[in-house]
């Protein structure tokens, strides 16, 4: 079996004028047996998605007439000839992502079974989810959370949807919502703000009950203002403390040694060079690696058995559109160390929903293992007719 093609597709969704812009970056690898196999570059949302459309074009290249059932050899090909790019980052590793990725879709093909089956059986029929990002909008309530009470709404909207967890993001606007400044999230925060933050935490606590509250500080908070927030926040018992600094190791230690509470990162890291100073120092009690810029499949798996050997949890980063969802619930199926499902807000919207042929939605807040051959996704009709595509032969 060889490959014969790679289609390298960009696409703008659409995305609201009040929402980030969404340009999902994907390659169908096609073989000589007409079975192809369809992976994303999970850099969609904000910048970087031309990049990585750029570098897949670049790589797919070098992967026609190879066998694509030896994934692992043409990754290892691939990471040996990029010469500038051969110590990772986002581009890189998001485009050896979408290559991986559609790499095990074909395999799970060629032998008619789910990807789970090839990466040794699923623990789980489905997963445990967690409304992610319903500060941005949940539900019918599609608007950001300024207030505590709508704060509160977002949270009671997914829990009447059957989740007992939710993730928001507390610290992203003012009281008056207006976007924090870089400069004003960082350094010693005021008392004033900081009173702001905790009415919000206290209010979602409050509509949450027993459920679960994730606090998601997209790496905008830095060591000394993260520290601040965490003390404000303990008392409302957060599972974990999301990207609270750059996932820097010397400064995520000293915040895990002062904040009194688990924290997690990992989608801005990208490879298990990376994340190894973080799991050999235990400084993260909660890994986030996104299979669709860390490597794909093969090195998230990586990621995940090293973490696991240190007691470190697996919550796969997946905010990126359903081709990337449906390969993170193979993965996610069989790790020992998997911790819950994010499922992303930007997911149970329509305009990423209409990006591939199957809609796999939690219910009840418990999300099914795809069961079709391959990752069970594949592009919509819709994609395939309006992205701009490049085809490397
Ligand atoms: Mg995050």
């Amino acid at each position: 079996m060889k490959i014969v093609a790679v289609d390298v597709m960009i696409i703008e969704a659409e995305a609201p004028a009040n929402r980030a812009r969404c340009r999902p970056v994907y390659c169908r690898i096609h073989t000589d047996e007409g079975i192809y196999g369809d992976g994303e570059a999970s850099v969609m949302m904000m910048t970087g998605a031309p990049a990585a459309f750029s570098m897949l074009k670049d790589l797919s290249g070098q992967i026609i007439g190879l066998d694509p059932l030896d994934n692992e050899v043409i990754l290892e090909k691939l990471h040996r000839n990029t010469y500038f790019a051969i110590n990772g980052g986002p581009i890189v590793q998001s485009a050896f992502s979408a290559i991986d990725i559609a790499l095990w879709d074909i395999k799970g093909k060629v032998f008619n079974v789910p990807v789970y089956k090839l990466l040794g059986g699923k623990l789980y029929d489905n997963l445990r989810c967690y409304a992610s990002q319903i500060n941005y909008g949940w539900g019918m309530l599609q608007s950001d959370a300024v207030t505590p009470e709508e704060y509160a709404a977002r949270a009671r909207e997914a829990v009447a949807q059957g989740y007992d967890a939710v993730k928001a993001d507390f610290f992203e606007l003012d009281a008056q919502g207006y976007p924090m400044s870089a400069k004003a999230r960082t350094g010693i925060l005021p008392e004033s703000y900081l009173k702001v933050v905790e009415a919000r935490v206290a209010a979602v606590r409050e509509a949450m009950g027993d459920g679960d509250i994730i606090a998601e500080c997209h790496g905008y908070t830095d060591t000394v203002s993260a520290a601040q927030i965490a003390d404000c926040i303990r008392e409302y018992r957060i599972a974990y403390l999301e990207e609270p600094n750059m996932s820097f190791y010397p400064t995520v230690k000293k915040l895990d040694e002062q904040a009194g509470m688990r924290l997690a990162a990992g989608e801005r890291l990208y490879s298990r060079k990376d994340y190894l100073p973080f799991i050999q120092n235990q400084a993260l009690q909660v890994l986030q690696p996104d299979i669709g810029n860390c490597g794909g499949i093969t090195e998230t798996r990586k990621i995940a058995d090293l973490a696991s050997v240190y007691d470190i949890g697996i919550q796969l980063h997946c905010a990126g559109s359903p081709l990337c969802l449906a390969a993170s619930l193979h993965l996610e199926a069989v790790l020992p160390n998997f911790l819950i499902h994010e499922h992303c807000c930007v997911q149970e919207r329509d305009y990423v929903r209409k990006l591939a042929k199957y809609d796999y939605q939690p219910v009840n807040g418990r999300i099914a293992i795809p069961e079709l051959p391959g990752i069970g996704n594949e592009l919509s009709d819709y994609t395939l007719s309006r992205c701009k595509k490049v085809t490397v032969k």
